[in-house]
């Protein structure tokens, strides 16, 4: 198959969906594959390394479109794209197609088909695509909870391990899925004393078996998380309700009873937040301070950090990318339930039911 990786052209975006591992992965198996120019320099990747791994290399998008069978890409097509795709191609990124109608829009009348990461889903319901990201933001979200703890960054000036003879600092985190986890991983290497909330009690007997003993598990309530925020440094927001908007459980009077400094990491902010006062940020001014309490709530997290992201997101796609290129999507899709999971748009039809609910198109 031919494969066409162009560079991404989305504000601030420095990932590139394939890896010149992925690329000697992919032309070890006899695929060709088309790689933009200056398209991995973002996450560290020149374009001598792609040439070395086997990749042609191509100047412009129009180009890379125009030859390939299957496009790889990191995020959705913008407009400046949409025109660049072709009857029957095969289009292998994050959509998000139910949160823009434009874009399903586009993706019908361009004939594509459209293989969305977000819903390749595996049988027990989990979403191998997604969890990459949320692994990247889950530990970044204490990096950044630490940074913003620092006086001249207006929070409480607190080092998260403490020192002997003083004691640590106090992270709450609501959720123990896979972006608490991984935030509860790094804040207890750090030496703080961390509480992890979640409403589903295996997981937090599953949490407790196998984190250290400065973690904590405690069920999540409004009663209980009343009494922890007022005594938490940093609290991360990791609650995820599959399909809704995220609970509110910080509302605003709680902010109140918070020691000042207290800062605030909401990374559930792309599903609406679970805190009450955050609203999205963006890397350039990724806080601002309600009632002396710091608030961090960029909806891109893994974009700060191309190189971990890429090779993160990589690794969990390479194998479906193969899949797909062996088989080619039809063949691929009959075999696979979870490629099949992922299929959102054929030739001018919506085949995913919630987008299709989501803009009263036809299913
Ligand atoms: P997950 O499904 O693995 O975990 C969510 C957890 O929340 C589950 O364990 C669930 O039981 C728990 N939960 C649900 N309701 C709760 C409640 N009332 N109290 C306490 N816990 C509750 O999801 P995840 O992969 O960890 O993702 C969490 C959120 O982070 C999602 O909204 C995701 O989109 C977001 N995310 C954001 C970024 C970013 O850059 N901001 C990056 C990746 C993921």
């Amino acid at each position: 198959m031919i494969i066409g990786v162009p560079k991404e052209i989305k504000n601030n975006e420095n990932r590139v969906a394939l890896t010149p591992a992925g690329t000697q992965e992919l032309v070890k198996r006899g695929h060709t594959v088309y790689v933009q120019q200056t398209a991995g320099v973002g996450s560290g990747f020149s374009d001598e390394e792609y040439a070395k791994a086997g990749a042609k290399l191509l100047a412009d998008a129009a180009a890379i479109f125009d030859v390939a069978e299957m496009i790889m890409k990191v995020k959705e097509p913008i407009e400046q794209e949409y025109k660049l795709i072709k009857k029957g191609q095969l289009v292998f990124t994050y959509f998000h197609f139910a949160s823009y109608e434009p874009l399903t829009k586009a993706m019908v009348a361009s004939g594509g088909v459209c293989l969305a990461y977000e819903t390749v889903e595996r049988v027990d319901g989990s979403l191998p695509l997604l969890v990459p990201m949320s692994e990247v933001a889950g530990r970044m979200s204490i990096q950044e909870g630490a940074k913003y703890l620092e006086k001249p960054l207006k929070g409480r000036g607190i080092l998260l391990g403490g020192v002997p003879g003083v004691k640590p600092a106090k992270v709450l985190i609501l959720g123990g899925g896979v972006v608490g986890t991984n935030a509860a991983k790094i804040a207890a290497g750090m030496g703080a004393d961390v509480t992890i909330m979640d409403l589903n009690l295996n997981r937090l007997r599953y949490l407790d078996d196998v984190m250290p003993k400065n973690v904590h598990t405690v069920v999540s309530n409004d009663y209980t998380i009343r009494e922890l925020v007022k005594e938490s440094d940093l609290i991360i927001g990791g609650v995820l309700v599959p399909g809704a908007k995220a609970p509110k459980l910080i509302t605003r009077d709680m902010l109140k009873t918070m020691r000042p400094g207290t800062v605030l990491v909401d990374v559930a902010v792309d599903q609406g937040g679970c805190i009450e006062t955050c609203k999205p940020t963006t890397h350039e001014d990724p806080t601002f301070i309600i009632d002396d309490v710091v608030h961090y709530c960029v909806a891109n997290m893994p974009g700060a950090v191309p190189y971990t992201s890429t090779l993160a997101l990589t690794n969990a796609t390479l194998p479906y990318a193969i899949k797909l290129a062996n088989l080619g999507w039809k063949k691929a899709c009959q075999e696979s339930m979870e490629l099949r999971s992922g299929l959102n748009v054929i030739e001018g039809e919506v085949v995913y039911k919630a987008v299709a609910e989501a803009f009263n198109l036809p299913y």
